[in-house]
């Protein structure tokens, strides 16, 4: 059983209900007003001075305490999936097409929570909370845009926390790792082009479907040979059109993707060999091929001083066996912005249900969670910050 304060307890019905209203609401990244404005209204009530607006949709609360010291910011992601759920639960979503896949209504309502009781606290703590509630985070651009729009200016924090939860992982643990948590992330777009013609004379077009199918296996061979065995590296390739009738041999294909990635000088490499392998198989083909990457987000690194504060906070709450140090992630998450101008932690908070003999994954229609995993959240969320005032 986890250790549970009567803070949080106090605030359970609450921050459930809060989750469940999120759930039925969830809107996409860079939509989030009527989740920024809930979260804007209830900082505000709570005596934070709030930003609003900031990357679109973003929110911040500040807050001061008693006496000066150290900063401590928490962010909570608060943007949903264009996925039409599944899920067979009471708080269903209400808008078609929109799901909360991801947790995010979750780590919006732990957020929430985390404020209001480290609020009442005020007046005994020394230094400052910050409060981040960043839209767009499976966009990968939400935190870049609050960045942008000045959202931290003026605010060295020197501690942050945030917290996923997580299927992958029982409910009453929680999963923490120092340095490399989650990948860099690109989105790749390429496009072969050759010259169109039709299908039953191949000789007078130059066909881009062909060179396109070597162009694809030959990039497998960037993770499988120039990708050193102890470093990893993903290549997908996701989406692939090419083409309007059985007979026309058409102008051009266009491939979409992703690379995800650790090591930054490794990512630059691998880029430059996509480039060159694209090009070069495209070129043996007649075709050319046009490569773009759009470099969306650093790997998220966490500090090992504060990951070892995040860490023994969280053997307070679930016991020592049950903090786990799972191996990094290949998802991504533009937390990582953040992270590079503070000294930070990310933790997984398990939330699969005990009777689950396969829990539905993130960004799966069916996605549903362990609701006593918000208290954990929480829980973790507020220890986590007074321990690092007071460090
Ligand atoms: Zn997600
Ligand atoms: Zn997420």
């Amino acid at each position: 059983m986890a250790h549970i304060s009567p803070a949080v307890r106090a605030l359970t019905a609450e921050m459930t209900e809060r989750r469940r209203d999120f759930h039925r609401h969830p809107e996409l990244g860079f939509q989030e007003t009527r989740t920024a404005g809930i979260v804007a209204e209830r900082l505000r009530a709570l005596g934070y001075t709030v930003r609003t607006g900031l990357g679109k949709t973003g929110v911040t609360g500040f807050l001061a305490g008693g006496k000066p010291g150290k900063t401590v910011l928490l962010r909570a992601d608060i943007d949903a999936l264009p996925i039409h759920e599944e899920a067979d639960v009471a708080w269903k979503s209400q808008n078609p097409g929109r799901m909360h896949a991801c947790g995010h209504d979750a780590h919006t309502a732990m957020g929430l929570a985390a404020a209001e009781i480290l609020a009442k606290e005020t007046s005994s703590f020394s230094g400052n909370l910050c409060f981040v509630f960043q839209p767009a985070e499976e966009l990968l651009i939400g935190a870049e845009a609050m960045l942008k729009d000045g959202a931290l200016d003026g605010i060295q924090a020197d501690a942050a926390f945030a917290v996923h939860l997580m299927n992958r992982f029982p409910v009453g643990t929680v999963a923490i790792r120092s340095g490399a948590v989650m990948t860099a992330a690109d989105k790749l777009e390429i496009t072969i082009t050759g010259r169109g013609g039709h299908g039953a004379s191949p000789h007078l077009a130059i066909d881009p479907v062909v060179a396109t199918a070597q162009v694809i296996t030959a990039l497998q061979t960037l993770v499988s040979r120039e990708t050193p065995p102890l470093k990893m590296a993903v290549l997908s390739l996701t989406t692939l059109q090419a083409g309007t009738a059985f007979n026309i041999i058409p102008d051009a294909v266009e491939i979409t993707g992703t690379f995800r990635c650790f090591d930054a000088d490794l990512r630059e490499k691998l880029i430059a060999s996509l480039k060159r392998t694209a090009e070069g198989v495209a070129a043996a083909l007649r075709c050319t091929a046009e490569v773009r990457n759009t470099f969306l987000t650093p790997a998220v690194l966490n500090d090992p001083a504060i990951t070892r504060l995040a860490q023994e906070v969280a053997v307070e709450i679930v016991g020592r066996d049950r903090v786990i140090e799972p191996e990094p992630v290949t998802g991504s998450d533009d937390v990582a912005y953040f992270w590079q101008k503070m000294p930070g932690c990310y933790a997984f908070i398990g939330s699969a249900k005990p009777e689950w003999s396969q829990a539905p994954a993130g960004h799966n229609a069916k996605f549903d969670i362990d609701e006593s995993a918000l208290e954990i959240g929480a829980e973790f969320l507020v220890g986590a910050a007074r321990k690092a005032l007071q460090a």
